[in-house]
Parts: C-alpha cells; sequence; structure tokens
C-alpha cells in the first residue's frame, strides 16, 4: 500500500513530491497521459522565480522530475482509470491494475479549452491545433498566414512565437482589448507581424471538405459585419478546463469543474488533497501551482501523522 499517492507530474505534482519525498513518504507519481503537464508545452518560461534568461517549460518539468525522485519519489507513467474515495484505503485503478493509497494528492492540472466552432473538430491536427510551441513549425505553416484566437498571456505567446513561421499572423478576439499581462500586451501589439482583429469571433473554420484549414469565417460582434480570412493554420488559445471528469460526483467540484479545497489543500474527503490548475481558475501560474503542491505535501504529512500514526 502507499502512503501517498500524487496524480498528476506538472509543478503542483512534482512539488507535492518533492515535499511528500522529502518527509520520508516515498510518494508515487501517476503521470498521466501528458508527463510534466501543460508546461513542457511552453517554449521560454520567463516568470519562474531563480531563472533569469527563462528556462525551457519541459526542462523545468524534467529538472522537478528529477529532484522529487533524488529524495525517493517513485513514478509510474500509468494513467488512472477511476477512483474509489468511499473505501479506506482509497482505490485507484491505474492502467487496470488496482493501486491503494492512504492519502491522495489531485494535481492533474487543465486542459485546453476548444472553441466549439463548426470545422474545429474535423480539422484538428490539419490546420487547427491548441500549441503553437508544439506545431508551429511544421512545413504546413511556413510563410503562410496563420490566426490565433484569444486575448491572454497563452494567445499573446502564441501569436509571438508563430510570428518566426508565418508571413502574417492575425489576432482575432472577443473584445477591443487584451486580457494579458501588460508587458506581453505590449509586446504582441509592437510586433509588426501581428495583426489583431477586435470584437470578433471565429465562427467556422474551413475547410472540411478539402480536409485541411484553408480560411476562417469572422463575425464582427458589434457590427455584425462577416468576412472570410484566408490562413494555413487555426491556433486556439483561449483559455483552460480543469482535468477532472474522473472525480466527476466523488468530490466536490465547482459549476465549471474545479475541485473545492476545505481546509487548506484538503479536500471534502479527508485525506484527499488538491493542487495546483485543477483546483485553481484564479492564478494558474507554475509558481502558484508549485506552491500549492509544498502545501498540499504539508497538509498530507500533518494529515497522515495525526490521523494513521504511521509517519
Ligand atoms: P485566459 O487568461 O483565461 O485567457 C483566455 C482568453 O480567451 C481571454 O482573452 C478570453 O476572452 C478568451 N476566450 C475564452 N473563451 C473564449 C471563447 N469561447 N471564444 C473566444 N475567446 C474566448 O487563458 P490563458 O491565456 O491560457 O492564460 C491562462 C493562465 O496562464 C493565465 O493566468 C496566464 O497569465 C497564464 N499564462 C502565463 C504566460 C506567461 O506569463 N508567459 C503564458 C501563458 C499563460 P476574454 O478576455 O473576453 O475573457
Amino acid at each position: 500500500m502507499e502512503k501517498v499517492v500524487i496524480i498528476g507530474s506538472g509543478p503542483a505534482g512534482w512539488t507535492a513530491a518533492l515535499y511528500t519525498a522529502r518527509a520520508q513518504l516515498a510518494p508515487l507519481v501517476l503521470t498521466g497521459k501528458q508527463p510534466g503537464g501543460l508546461l513542457t508545452t511552453t517554449s521560454i518560461v520567463e516568470n519562474f522565480p531563480g531563472f533569469p534568461e527563462g528556462v525551457d517549460g519541459y526542462e523545468l518539468m524534467t529538472r522537478m522530475q528529477k529532484q522529487a525522485e533524488r529524495f525517493g519519489t517513485k513514478t509510474s507513467f500509468g494513467v488512472v482509470d477511476s477512483v474509489d474515495f468511499s473505501l479506506r484505503p482509497f482505490q485507484l485503478i491505474v492502467d487496470g491494475e488496482k493501486v491503494a493509497a492512504e492519502t491522495v494528492i489531485i494535481a492533474t492540472g487543465a486542459s485546453h479549452k476548444h472553441l466549439g466552432a463548426p470545422g474545429e473538430h474535423e480539422l484538428e491536427t490539419k490546420g487547427v491545433t491548441y500549441c503553437a510551441t508544439c506545431d508551429g513549425a511544421l512545413p504546413v505553416f511556413r510563410n503562410q498566414p496563420l490566426v490565433v484566437i484569444g486575448g491572454g498571456d497563452s494567445a499573446c505567446e502564441e501569436a509571438q512565437y508563430l510570428t518566426r513561421f508565418g508571413s502574417i499572423v492575425y489576432l482575432v478576439h472577443r473584445r477591443d482589448s487584451l486580457r494579458a499581462s501588460r508587458i506581453m500586451a505590449e509586446r504582441t501589439l509592437a510586433n509588426p507581424k501581428i495583426k489583431p482583429i477586435w470584437d470578433s469571433a471565429v465562427t467556422e473554420i474551413l475547410d472540411v471538405t478539402q480536409d485541411k484549414v484553408t480560411g476562417v469565417k469572422i463575425k464582427n460582434l458589434k457590427t455584425g459585419a462577416e468576412n472570410f480570412l484566408s490562413v494555413a493554420g487555426v491556433f486556439i488559445a483561449i483559455g483552460h478546463v480543469p482535468n477532472t471528469d474522473l472525480f466527476k460526483g466523488k468530490i466536490d467540484t465547482d459549476e465549471n469543474g474545479f475541485i473545492i479545497p476545505r481546509e487548506g489543500t484538503m479536500t471534502n474527503i479527508p485525506g484527499v488533497f488538491v493542487a495546483g490548475d485543477c483546483a485553481d481558475h484564479v492564478y494558474r501560474q507554475a509558481i502558484t501551482a508549485a506552491g500549492a503542491g509544498c502545501a498540499s505535501a504539508i497538509d498530507c504529512e500533518r494529515f497522515l501523522a495525526a490521523h494513521l500514526l504511521q509517519v
């Protein structure tokens, strides 16, 4: 039986692992389908303290993993099929195998939100993508007009990155100002290869009949005017949804699926803790996720000491 199982391997998961490992609890980290989480798809992380020149997202996550493993973290590239928190110890089914755990830290993060426009699903990986750093350099996008949808830091980051490859990068945003942090917004709007299209929504992605992206239909939300924009790539960066489907009906969440911590980082189930983007719709930073991971580990350690007397 495991004393601590950590579900997820982003900044929250690895930090929870580091702290519980140093508390001699030999945590088991179940990495999920995307080891390292969303940060591994970011190019340069400029706002994680301690890296004045910035650090590659994948490298940062690899370093966190190594640091956690150095103190006795066990890593399994498993995907959790189901959880049962009604039993003690808790039962998890991981790739068909049973895992028993005295405590669980949920750090499952978040996934890219989908637009829901016609053509989006059909043309995914055929010109529609959610990750410029993963796909931006593909030959199909080189020297072609591209469009980024969204007005947050992600959209700005993607648009700036894509200027290396595309002939022009349209930034379609539904309002007339960016939500992004000031430094990101200023850099984006100062880039001569980025053309913002304000107050507009992409209403359809074309062309499903040709099985590739040829353009997007755009509607101005103020005037109602409709336009066609010829592009070879559609990069959707409109935020995230928490990866909490696994816990539906088993743990308290808000109406958007974010897990609600009840006492410190402990959920409504004593012995189940939560950290990072699956519980945070406000800050959503690597450093805040890491901080929450640390807090969840300390809460977990104290819970084990107080309730199970096995530490
Ligand atoms: P976000 O801040 O939630 O921004 C999402 C953007 O998408 C908003 O501009 C929103 O419009 C728009 N949007 C949402 N739903 C939409 C829809 N259905 N159709 C059209 N547009 C839609 O998400 P994010 O940019 O992914 O950032 C998430 C967090 O990560 C933030 O805290 C951000 O600071 C952080 N982050 C930081 C960096 C960095 O510092 N380098 C990089 C990436 C992300 P409205 O503005 O109208 O709501």
